[in-house]
């Protein structure tokens, strides 16, 4: 058997070595970009992990926390904001109409907006908590039927149709589909944020976030490379 790379999760033994690890990486990604390594924030993606793993991260210091459900996310982390507010929780999974004042009440982002009447009930629990909510538009770039996101081509109208509803529209995320190429994705996505002003690009998960800062990735959404496989599979059914 050829010799393979050393997987990241084995050779180095404990959460905060390898949140320093993909650290590391992140900012070699940008120098070679020609970025600064401050400008790509790395979002821990928690989902599935045991306790024990969100506090080694916290210990080492990370703060910028993603999660897929927000049942989950509010038994792993409603307890912990008055040791911690400095949180910054980001909801990357899909999400329900009716969750979505709860989504409000303990997300900072909610990075999955895709459809008009998601942003109709996001208003609305923003009017109903008193404050603005930040959101990103998520894309599916690669059309797939049964993935979550906006069509890229209408993805201008429902960027508009948040920021009529007073949502505070920071930028797009996507995950791009799994037997391609993610580049073009990435770069597709830069495009539709160019054109209509926005900053943030959520996109690059462990297998690519490399790739995803070459094309202008903010935010790079990290779980296995941080905590290792996790135990439940993958579903794209809605929280
Ligand atoms: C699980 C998940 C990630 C992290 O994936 P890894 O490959 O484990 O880094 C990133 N983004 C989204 C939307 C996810 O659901």
């Amino acid at each position: 058997m050829a010799p393979s790379s050393p997987d990241p999760v084995r050779t180095s033994s404990t959460v905060a070595d390898r949140i320093a690890a993909v650290r590391r990486r992140v900012a070699e990604a940008a120098r070679t970009a020609v970025r600064e390594p401050d400008d790509v924030v790395l979002t821990a993606v928690t989902k599935t992990q045991p306790d024990e793993a969100l506090l080694e991260a916290l210990a080492a210091g990370q703060r910028v926390f993603g999660e897929n459900r927000v049942q989950e996310a509010q038994a792993h982390w409603t307890g912990r904001r008055g040791d911690h507010p400095d949180l910054e929780l980001r909801l990357i999974g899909p999400l329900q109409t009716n969750k979505a004042a709860d989504a409000v009440a303990l997300f900072e982002v909610i990075e999955t907006l895709d459809r008009p009447k998601l942003a109709e009930a996001l208003a609305a629990a923003a009017d109903k908590a008193g404050r603005a909510v930040r959101v990103l538009i998520q894309v599916n770039t690669g059309a797939e039927p049964q993935k979550a996101g906006i069509l890229p081509e209408q993805a201008d109208a429902l960027i508009r149709h948040a920021r009529d509803r007073g949502l505070i529209v920071e930028g797009l995320m996507c995950i791009p589909p799994a037997d391609e190429a993610a580049g073009p994705h990435f770069a597709l996505l830069r495009k539709i944020a160019r054109r209509n002003g926005l900053k943030v690009l959520s996109m690059g998960m462990s297998g690519d976030f490399e790739t995803a800062i070459r094309f202008g990735a903010t935010h790079v959404r990290v779980g296995s490379a941080l905590f290792g496989e996790r135990k439940r599979p993958e579903t794209s059914s809605r929280d």
